[in-house]
């Protein structure tokens, strides 16, 4: 997943400046055939790296963006294409600020309890683009829920707008129901897939080898080296137990002669 960063600094939202203790994801899709991440994000002359930015996203021309005062909305994050028709996602507001995306249901409101994003909504007919944005939207979801520490199967906790609705905590909007069953998945597949990105993700940080043997060849000589300093201990039982990300470093560090 590409993710850029675009905060929403002249929104009346970001302004405000409330924070809230994430407990869960809201997913909302834009509802207008638009799916360039221009329409609604872009940089102010004070945005952090503004000309990259405006590069990536390409220059909205219309000044209907909603990086300005004036709006009553807001969302955490954008997903959709970029000026060269890639798919990515973009940070818009502070995960851990109060957004302004699930007005107010019967018993409260999402805005309180939940980080939201937009899928920019094409014309709901190509399966080429709703697998790349559906497919972002799952990565980062599952970021913000390995970040928050949220497990995406509870009850409540990774939710559509029209999910919020049912329950009571957003208005009454059909989002991403009137999208994604024309593809064949529904808020459960996308849970679904948040939970098997997130192991796999686990299972990728997780490489470890137990002896020198099994450290794969281009690191096993800046290992070697650290073992022999003893720099590298193992558990004590003979084993080495060493991570692959610890591998790299010691290899990098090697390259820049400090392993001798
Ligand atoms: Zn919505």
């Amino acid at each position: 997943m590409k993710l850029l960063k675009c905060l929403l600094t002249e929104n009346d939202c970001f302004q405000e400046g409330r924070t809230i203790k994430p407990s869960g994801v809201m997913v909302h899709s834009t509802g207008a055939n638009n799916p360039a991440l221009r329409r609604y994000v872009q940089p102010l002359a004070s945005t952090p790296g503004r000309e990259e930015l405006l590069a990536a996203l390409g220059v909205n021309r219309n000044g209907n963006h909603w990086n300005r005062p004036g709006l009553n909305a807001c969302v955490h994050g954008f997903v959709g294409r970029l000026a060269d028709g890639s798919v990515a996602a973009v940070q818009t507001l502070p995960w851990n600020c109060r957004g302004w995306h699930a007005g107010t249901g019967t018993g409260g409101s999402a805005n309180n309890t939940h980080i939201s994003f937009e899928i920019c909504e094409d014309g709901l007919t190509d399966p080429a683009y709703f697998r790349r944005a559906y497919g972002t939207a799952v990565e980062l979801t599952a970021m913000l829920c390995r970040e928050y520490g949220l497990d995406p199967l509870a009850d409540g906790v990774v939710i559509c707008h029209q999910d919020g609705f049912r329950r009571g905590i957003a208005s009454n909007h059909g989002d991403v129901y009137n999208w994604f069953p024309r593809f064949g998945m529904n808020m459960d597949d996308f849970r679904a897939d948040v939970v098997r990105t997130m192991d796999g993700e686990e299972e990728d940080d997780m490489v470890y080898y137990k002896n020198l043997d099994d450290v794969p060849e281009y690191y096993r000589e800046a290992v070697s080296k650290a073992v022999a300093k003893g720099a590298l201990n193992g558990t004590g039982s003979g084993e080495l137990n060493v991570s692959e990300d610890l591998c790299r470093m010691l290899t990098v560090l090697d390259r820049m002669g400090q392993l001798g």
